[in-house]
């Protein structure tokens, strides 16, 4: 901590721009690259303690270079009773994922990783060490038991956000569950996606559900011509051509796969209860008995559940808080790409509303993006819910070699299509449609976060205002969140 004291001193008395990383494995999102070109990179991999885990109290205190597989290991080698929340490559940092605003696939309290936090030390722009929440009170021994501690609390500030340098991060941490049980639902037509959501919601928000994991059966029907043909035209299939395809070929439209955490009979009891929700609210809704783990799983079990392609109705090492990179591989084969590997990959993760109508009127928007831009990429989408939020995901690859510039052209407009309301009963104010991205790579994160502009700016001439106030030389992280020192500012792309 005092040699990156030391770093901003010097980086202030010369004026040299840091950008801070911890394992800067931030893939999907620009890797460890800076928003600035000709930053000094203060990585912080080797900064690698793990200094509490606490069983009793359930959270973890660690640097930013411990990794997910370090935290894991350590628990394992101790038989500790807490699990980790980890992302799909195991290879990061809970320290880097979370000042991402990262997520992963447990239980809502602790998926989205920065929420999940309890308390952090920075060094500020000054060089000052500052502790977050009770960490603020000395010798207090519940820095991480309550991350608000009193007055205004400005841990917000630095996840995506450029007013501090984290040197230590509190998690909270699941108690080790007894088993797990993971079973599926599906609904017969396209628009009961609306009660299913409802329903979703329901059990997420009252605690008895995991993640949520959707996928479609009508996937089987990839190789069939006429349906092909449908889901090509302009506008997509009407909800009722999409029905009957589904019901020509007994499938159904959606699926999703609940999980469940906690001792066996109260997971078996909230599965049956979970049935009956989804059959009293969606008729014609069936149920796919799953599977039960004691936990902890064996090796043996993780490599046998994790055939792909995901979701599957096998889970998944993640959802079991054990940090895997399998996802890599799943990667090449989901992308189309004839050899198994993959050459770009950018992540475009609008928030939606909660709502079923919602997600189908934002799938329309993609299914209906030019084909000029899009037919060049094969793309895959994921939906999740994470606390408060939906949000899909698209993956866009490309085997061409100058494959970067129809993706950077595909995501431009991805990100664009979002904003002018063109959705009916969208927009509000100024016909601007309510949807922005929740995460972005350097490249874009301009653009994301211009389409914050509630009050003209108020958001970014507050965030402005902060950091010329706290970091006059702009040192650290310039443009990173989209917020650029004054000293910077012309490089603000929009
Ligand atoms: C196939 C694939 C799947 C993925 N799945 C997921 C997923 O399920 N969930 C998910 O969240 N992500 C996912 N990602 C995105 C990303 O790879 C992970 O989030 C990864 O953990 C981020 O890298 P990192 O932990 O090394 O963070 P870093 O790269 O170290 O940090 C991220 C950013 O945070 C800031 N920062 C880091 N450390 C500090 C610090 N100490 N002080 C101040 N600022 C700091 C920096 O701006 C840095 O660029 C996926 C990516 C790919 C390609």
């Amino acid at each position: 901590v005092e040699q990156v004291q030391g770093i901003v001193r010097i980086a202030n008395r010369y004026k040299i721009p840091l950008f801070t990383i911890s394992t800067g494995k931030n893939f999907a999102y620009g890797g460890p690259s800076p928003n600035l070109r000709g930053c000094v990179t203060l990585d912080l991999k080797r900064m690698n303690r793990i200094l509490e885990v606490n069983e009793d109290r359930n959270f973890a205190l660690v640097e930013p270079g411990v990794t997910y597989f370090d935290l894991y290991r350590y628990i394992q080698e101790r038989d500790l009773k807490v699990w980790i929340d980890c992302p799909d490559p195991g290879w990061g940092s809970p320290v880097g994922n979370a000042l991402d605003h990262g997520v992963g696939y447990t239980m809502q309290a602790f998926r989205d990783h920065f929420s999940a936090h309890c308390g952090m030390e920075v060094v500020l722009a000054n060089g000052e060490v500052l502790r977050t929440g009770m960490g603020a009170l000395p010798g207090a021994g519940s820095w991480q038991e309550y991350k608000h501690g009193f007055g205004p609390d400005p841990s917000g500030l630095f996840g995506q956000g450029n007013f501090g340098i984290v040197t230590k991060m509190g998690f909270r941490l699941m108690p080790q569950p007894e088993a797990y049980y993971i079973g599926k639902i599906s609904v017969p037509k396209r628009l009961d996606l609306i009660p299913m959501v409802k329903a979703l919601n329901y059990l997420s928000d009252s605690g008895l559900i995991g993640e949520p994991l959707f996928g479609t059966p009508m996937n089987a029907l990839r190789g069939n011509a006429d349906f092909r043909a449908v889901l090509a035209k302009p506008g997509g299939p009407t909800d009722t051509e999409f029905d009957r395809f589904a019901a020509d070929n007994n499938l159904h439209a959606w699926e999703v796969e609940l999980q469940f955490y906690g001792p066996e009979r109260t997971n078996l009891a909230n599965w049956e209860y979970a049935k009956d929700l989804f059959r009293q609210r969606v008729p014609g809704a069936r149920a796919y008995e799953g599977k039960s783990f004691r936990i902890p799983v064996s090796r043996e079990q993780l490599l046998v559940k994790n055939e792909m392609p995901y979701p599957s109705s096998a889970p998944y090492d993640p959802a079991f808080g054990v940090p895997n990179l399998k996802n890599w591989r799943y990667l090449g084969r989901a992308a189309g790409s004839p050899d198994g590997k993959l050459t770009g990959d950018a992540g475009f993760y609008p928030i939606i509303p909660r709502q079923g109508q919602e997600i189908l009127k934002f799938q329309r928007i993609f299914g209906d993006a030019p084909p000029g831009h899009l037919s060049a990429h094969e793309y895959r989408r994921r939906n999740r819910a994470d606390g408060r939020a939906h949000y899909t995901r698209v993956i866009f690859s490309n085997r061409l070699p100058d494959a970067r510039i129809p993706l950077h052209l595909a995501f431009r407009q991805g990100t664009q299509r979002t904003r002018p309301s063109r959705i009916a009963g969208h927009g509000r104010g100024g016909g601007r449609a309510r949807l922005g991205d929740y995460r972005s790579p350097p490249v874009y994160q301009d653009i994301v976060a211009s389409a914050y502009s509630f009050g003209e700016h108020a958001l970014r001439r507050f965030h402005e205002t902060l950091k010329d106030a706290v970091d006059p030389n702009g040192i650290l992280s310039p443009g990173r969140g989209g917020v650029w020192p004054a000293l910077h500012r012309k490089h603000r792309r929009v």
